[in-house]
């Protein structure tokens, strides 16, 4: 398949899936994030014997028991930051490095962590040769989130804790906002979205349920 032929697929995806959704999910508007959505090559994140699904209204498989979530999943959590072009973000559970890559279409600079190792050392690369200069990758326990790089404008984790990490935030900016899937492994979970208002209060609200891997804490 040639590069126009997956072009036309990411438009397909980005108008069937996310943008006017064939089902009764809400619809993604943000002009930012469904263009990002239209160029950031997905099938280039997974394995080779994926790719052929890549665009696919489903996530895929990529080692180590890790799975790069569905496209639309990827969109309505980007979305629900609401990232402007000057802001830094920080992703917890970097995977196969395509949410990072959707991230860094839209905000300056992205830090992301990786618990496995091996993971995390395919992704830097893999986003290295994309041209994504502003995505640093770390592998480690993103629970504790990055200290040396906070406060964040917005922090995303694609990995679920069973409850809200303090530590995440206490990075957030006043005004940030965090969005991330909460709740006991391998059960469906609740994705979050907190907001730490400029007075220094949080709100917290639910947005949909959702089923990620669970977020180990350690190995770091
Ligand atoms: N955002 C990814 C999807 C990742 S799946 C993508 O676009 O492909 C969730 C990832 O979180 C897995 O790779 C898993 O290893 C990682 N993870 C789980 N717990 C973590 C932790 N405490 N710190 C950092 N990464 C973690």
């Amino acid at each position: 398949m040639g590069k126009l032929n997956h072009a036309s697929e990411r438009n397909r995806m980005v108008d069937t899936q996310i943008h006017n959704p064939y089902d009764s999910r809400p619809p993604v508007v943000d002009e930012t994030v469904l263009r990002a959505m239209r160029k950031v090559p997905r099938h280039l994140f997974v394995p080779e014997d994926q790719q052929h699904l890549a665009y696919e209204d489903r996530p895929l498989p990529i080692g180590h028991g890790q799975t790069i979530s569905q496209p639309y999943i990827v969109a309505i959590m980007t979305e629900l930051l609401r990232l402007e072009s000057e802001h830094r973000v920080l992703e917890v559970g970097t995977g196969s490095g395509y949410q990072a890559a959707v991230l860094a279409e839209i905000a300056i600079q992205v830090y992301s962590i990786e618990v496995v190792e091996s993971l995390a050392t395919l992704a830097r690369t893999r986003l290295t040769d994309l041209g994504y200069g502003n995505v640093m990758v770390r592998a480690g326990d993103g629970y504790l989130g990055w200290p040396e790089h906070a406060p964040f404008d917005a922090i995303i984790a694609t990995a679920a804790p069973k409850d809200v990490p303090r530590s995440l935030i206490e990075q957030l900016k006043p005004g940030g906002r965090m969005v991330l899937p909460v709740g006991p492994a391998w059960r469906t979970q609740m994705l979050t979205l907190i907001t730490r208002r400029r007075d220094g209060s949080i709100t917290r609200d639910d947005i949909m349920a959702v089923g990620f891997v669970p977020m180990v804490k350690g190995n770091s």
